[in-house]
């Protein structure tokens, strides 16, 4: 299996967690006719606290597996274990998906590789829960390492303690660097838990096709409100189907001679500008270690409150109603200001052996 299309996005539908044979039958029955192309359910849930609905467990496999054949759709099950590999294996479960939780712990995921070494069973590996992207290429490598072929990710957002819109946030540029480092590894983004409730899903999904991923993971219930797990964020068939037709297909790149043209050109406009940027700011940071040299000649210390308030209101007046959000100018200003510090204390600090 190939988690990657050229046509549309490569998407995987179904409930959170198969609850009954009849919901996820039903469930399946509304997403015959999309451009679905797996059939997911869970029957082992990882739940963040206990006491609440853990899945069905084997049982529910064979429900999925006949629902996948009813409406000709290969399906997936997440599998946190090698006693889960065997039992999915066992009931022809067609996809493995790795869940966040087990992302996150190397012993789970190499018991997991080894079970499944010998196979060429196709895995997808979700984001670990917290924003690492070395825990996330590991976790893909041990899967190769035992010699699995059929493998992509899947981006679902990240925990965050900050008051966010998002359940779990997007930090797209995690999933961006997942592709430069392993530019074969399909991405396919999970709006599902990224969002936790519904408004947002569209949007999201929007933005990963945008960003050139290749699939979508979303949560689908014949009668979301009532759901065992994720009621919030599961939408029904007709609204995924909503969902899908809205979505604008883009391509990675364009044939048109005419338009990689005007893109060249205008890339080559910004390749300019960044140079100039990085110009500016290595001239700026020339300013800021001469400053060093005359504080610390002064005694004065590097780091003064009032002096770093007024230069972070002076600059937010002046980008006032033009086209940079406040939060871009705070985190470039701030790494400015970090880099300048850290040069400033280099001259101190060089000074300092000069005069021993
Ligand atoms: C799920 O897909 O239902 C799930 C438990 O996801 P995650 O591992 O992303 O929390
Ligand atoms: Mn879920």
């Amino acid at each position: 299996m190939e988690f990657r299309r050229h046509d549309r996005p490569f998407v995987i539908a179904g409930p959170c967690s198969a609850e009954t044979r009849e919901q996820v039958l039903e469930t399946a029955k509304g997403l015959k006719d999309l451009n679905v192309d797996l059939l997911r359910a869970g029957v082992w849930k990882p739940r963040t606290r206990p006491g609440k609905f853990e899945g069905i467990g084997e049982e529910a496999i064979a429900w999925l597996k006949e629902a996948g054949n009813l409406i000709g759709k290969p399906v997936t099950v997440e599998v946190a274990s090698a006693a889960h590999v065997e039992l999915a294996l066992k009931g022809g479960v067609d996809v493995l998906w790795i869940g966040a939780r087990t992302t996150v712990n190397p012993f789970m995921v190499q018991e997991i590789a080894d079970a499944l070494k010998g196979t060429d069973v196709p895995v997808l590996v979700k984001n670990p829960v917290n924003p690492d992207v070395e825990l996330w290429i590991g976790a893909i490598e041990r899967f190769q390492s035992v010699g699995l072929t059929k493998l992509g990710a899947i981006h679902r957002g990240f925990s965050t303690f900050q008051k966010s819109p998002f359940r779990n946030s997007p930090n797209w540029n995690i999933p961006i660097e997942l592709k430069r480092r392993m530019p074969d590894v399909p991405i396919i983004c999970d709006p599902s838990h990224i969002c936790g409730s519904r408004d947002l899903l569209g949007e999201v999904a929007q933005k990963a096709i945008d960003l050139n991923m290749d699939g979508l993971m979303l949560e689908t219930h014949r009668d979301p409100s009532q759901a065992w797990s994720d009621a919030e964020q599961q939408v029904t068939p007709k609204e995924l189907a909503a969902i899908l037709s809205e979505l604008v297909w883009r391509n990675p790149n364009s044939l048109d001679l005419e338009v990689k043209a005007k893109l060249e050109e205008l890339r080559a406009t910004i390749d300019g500008f960044d140079r100039d940027i990085l110009d500016l700011l290595i001239e700026r940071l020339e300013v800021s270690r001469k400053i060093g040299e005359y504080k610390k000649d002064h005694n004065i210390t590097i780091l003064q409150h009032q002096r770093w308030n007024e230069i972070l209101h002076d600059r937010e007046a002046y980008v006032k109603g033009k086209q940079l959000s406040m939060r871009f100018l705070h985190k470039f200003l701030e790494a400015i200001h970090e880099e300048s510090i850290q040069q400033q204390t280099d001259v101190m600090n060089a000074r300092k052996a000069e005069d021993a």
